[in-house]
């Protein structure tokens, strides 16, 4: 037992002092017994489940937190609060809670044991954490949407890209029916015409993966990338775009580039809004110039650097910060969020997003991702 995370005190003398500290403190408190029933609860911690002290005195904590629900009849375990066997106290846990009427919200609850001379007692503090989720929500469904808006653009494109191989199918199909009127059937002839076939789907099926990949939703997964592969997919999932537009992609990437940590689904999402971007800032170019560089090194011992660079327009001085701003757009139709949206992203993967204008003409974004480890945060997220 580790005696530092343990606060032993003395029952009588100071608990009314204790007991009215706790009624005065602006967070959520609960003292609990060894059988996980509620022995004190502060004021503020009544109003925010929607009970009246009084009613939850005695009660099992499971009917504020369900997932502490005790089993009243035997002691108080610390295994049944999760609690680490060699500490008394918990870090903070996040929880869903229940209120009175039924609503359930997210907490995060911190358990502190004390120890009397016949017994103990656990203290739990509670944070109640709805705003902060319902950022988090709100952040992850605006990233879908403009992704999922993202790629709209790129229906008719990507809508070309698979007729191909379906039209490949088709008349391979209807070659292999005449095929097989003959007589003798040329079994090799089918043969290679099933072989088409099976090349065909292949194609149209990764068509299809790029999408799915792109337009995914779900929570944060922090892992080990291999960022080549990951452009490399954009890229190809922009290609019909680019052929639309008649713009040329270059891609340029540094051999043995060792992998970075983060979110496959939410780096693809930046590299399409950099790469439509500068598509879009060479719309009014002649063909010959459209061209997007896109080149991947390192940068330094634990960095590897994107660069994006276009033959557009470029940026106004005033324009270069402005433009990661929320809501900053110069297109008709722009939503304007693609680059905040991307800011924040490669922000929470503890690397660094900008502009610059080229010397000659247009405009490069840099994307900079530490090497390898993320941290620990990371990974919570
Ligand atoms: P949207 O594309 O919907 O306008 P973004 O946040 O992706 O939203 O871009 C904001 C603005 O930044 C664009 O409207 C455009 O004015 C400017 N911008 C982005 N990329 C480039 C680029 N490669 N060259 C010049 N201007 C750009």
């Amino acid at each position: 037992m580790n005696d530092s995370h343990v606060l032993v005190m003395e029952k009588g003398s100071g608990e009314a002092y204790f007991r009215e500290a706790l009624a005065l403190l602006p967070i959520s408190i609960l003292m609990l017994d060894e059988r996980g029933r509620i022995l004190m609860v502060n004021p503020q911690t009544a109003r925010l489940f929607g009970y009246e002290c009084d009613q939850l005195i005695g009660k099992p904590v499971g009917l504020l937190v369900p997932a502490l629900r005790a089993d009243t009849d035997v002691p108080l375990r610390a295994d049944l609060f999760a609690l680490p066997e060699s500490h008394e106290r918990t870090p903070l846990r996040e929880l869903s809670a229940r209120r009175n009427n039924g609503t359930e919200f997210q907490v995060e609850i911190s358990l502190n044991a004390f120890r009397f001379d016949d017994g103990s007692v656990t203290l739990a503090i509670i944070v109640d954490r709805t705003e902060r989720y319902e950022l988090e929500r709100n952040r992850r469904d605006l990233a879908h949407l403009t992704r999922v808006s993202t790629v709209g653009q790129l229906t008719a494109s990507l809508a070309h890209e698979l007729n191909q191989p379906l039209t490949a199918i088709l008349s391979n199909v209807q070659a292999a029916q005449r095929f097989l009127t003959a007589d003798p059937i040329d079994l090799d002839e089918v043969r290679e015409i099933l072989n088409d076939i099976v090349q065909a789907d292949y194609r149209a099926s990764e068509v299809i993966r790029r999408i799915r990949a792109v337009v995914k939703k779900g929570d944060l997964e922090v892992v080990s990338l291999d960022l080549a592969g990951i452009i490399r997919d954009v890229v190809l999932l922009v290609r019909g775009d680019a052929i639309v537009r008649g713009t040329r992609v270059t891609l340029d990437v540094e051999d043995d580039l060792p992998p970075v940590r983060g979110d496959k689904v939410q780096l693809q999402q930046v590299m399409l809004n950099l790469l439509l971007n500068a598509f879009d800032a060479m719309n009014d170019m002649p063909p010959a110039d459209r061209v997007v560089s896109v080149t991947l090194m390192r940068e330094s011992s634990n960095t590897i650097c994107i660069a994006i660079r276009d033959r557009g327009h470029g940026l106004t001085v005033d324009k270069l910060d402005k433009i990661f701003k929320p809501f900053f757009t110069s297109k008709p139709q722009g939503l304007g969020l693609g680059l905040s949206i991307s800011r924040t992203i490669i922000d929470m993967h503890h690397g660094r997003l900008w502009a610059e204008n080229n010397i000659d003409r247009g405009a490069t974004f840099f994307v900079t991702l530490p090497v390898g480890n993320a941290t620990e945060q990371d990974e919570s997220r």
